[in-house]
């Protein structure tokens, strides 16, 4: 049984060993989980991943309670068919399809996966970078995947949904995304759930005076079916290669000029580091490079997020991750077998 620590990460180190875990079909044993956050251990959006994880791949778990600061997962075989997972809370639906979905590739089945939670939460993916940003790269390595957002979810109330449909995809193969090719467009949106629609006009106003979008690309988009209120802003960056999007939050407290600076400052951040990929990305991106045997891609200063991912990832498959510094805020990413 693999050993882990996961005192240096956070959830995402769990559900990459749960995801390396189902692919490689080796037990490990994690220790220390989240010990460094305000509220460690198991909380309940990784327990619906250990969970998702669990049915896909037939495992046998201990240790998967609330709080619970060690985890023992034992996987089986890996399965397809239909599941519904209710994560009961705003959790993120995305990070749970990231958990089992290399295993469900890999295996080479098909899935149809229906997820209740949050769609749209502060630091995790949302469903509209999911179908824009992270889904084309994986379908440009061979899988056969589309997620449909069925109700939008946001922090705290959550009750949103996706559906992500998998068929029995090839095998992955390596991606190559040096570069992010010619620009396409930028475009902007504002996703309001019960929120006054002038403080989306002032988000969008505050993302004018920042970047170059023209009127007929900045949008106010009402979100379908939330039970609570929520704002998400979102800019999308879409070259020939790659489409990134990025987004920030209306919260409480933070003005809708503070949103939309927020949200460009990461845009112009990446737009003037001349990399292929964000940073977030760049973490997402790792696993599936390893499983194919490599691949490479460029982006901003690596993240802790990938310095422990990258780690973790080396200890399951016999890859090598190596991280290269080419300028200011560039670096390289090659994974190898
Ligand atoms: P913890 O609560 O223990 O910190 P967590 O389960 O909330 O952990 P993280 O471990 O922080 O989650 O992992 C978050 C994941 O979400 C990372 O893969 C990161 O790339 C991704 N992510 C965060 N913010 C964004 C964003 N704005 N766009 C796309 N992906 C994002």
């Amino acid at each position: 049984m693999l050993e882990i620590n996961g005192k240096e990460g956070g959830g995402q180190l769990l559900r990459t060993a749960l995801a390396l875990s189902l692919c490689t079909g080796e037990a490990f044993r994690m220790e220390h989980i989240r010990a460094k956050r305000p509220r460690p251990g198991l909380m309940r959006q990784h327990l619906t991943a250990v969970q998702a994880a669990r049915d896909v791949g037939n495992a046998t778990v201990a240790g998967a309670e609330p709080g619970s600061l060690t985890l023992e997962f034992t996987p089986g075989a890996v399965r397809g068919g239909d599941y519904h997972w209710p994560i009961g809370t705003a959790g993120s639906t995305t990070l749970v399809v990231q958990t089992v979905l290399p295993a469900l590739w890999m295996a080479r089945v098909d899935a149809r996966l229906l997820l209740e939670g949050g769609t749209h939460n502060p630091l995790a993916p949302s469903a509209d970078f999911m179908v824009d940003s992270f889904l084309p790269l994986m379908r440009r390595m061979g899988l056969q995947a589309h997620l449909r957002l069925e109700r939008h979810g946001f922090y705290p109330a959550g009750g949103g949904a996706v559906l992500m449909d998998i068929s029995a995809s090839k095998a992955p193969v390596p991606l190559h995304v040096p570069e992010r090719g010619e620009a396409i467009g930028m475009s902007v949106t504002a996703l309001m759930s019960s929120v006054p629609g002038r403080v989306g006009e002032r988000e969008l106003d505050a993302v004018r005076r920042r970047l170059p979008i023209a009127d007929e690309h900045r949008h106010i988009r009402q979100a379908i079916g939330s039970p609570g209120p929520g704002n998400a802003l979102m800019v999308r960056v879409q070259c020939s290669e790659v489409t990134e999007l990025f987004t920030a939050f209306g919260e409480r407290g933070v003005t809708a000029e503070r949103v939309g600076e927020r949200v460009s400052e990461e845009a112009r951040a990446y737009l003037a580091s001349g990399a292929a990929v964000g940073p977030y990305l760049a973490d997402q991106l790792l696993l599936p490079l390893a499983l194919a045997g490599g691949g490479n891609f460029t982006t901003q200063a690596p993240t802790e997020h990938s310095r422990t991912n990258a780690a973790l990832i080396e200890k399951f498959l016999p890859v090598q991750i190596d991280f290269d510094e080419l300028g200011e805020d560039l670096w390289a990413v090659t994974v190898s077998a």
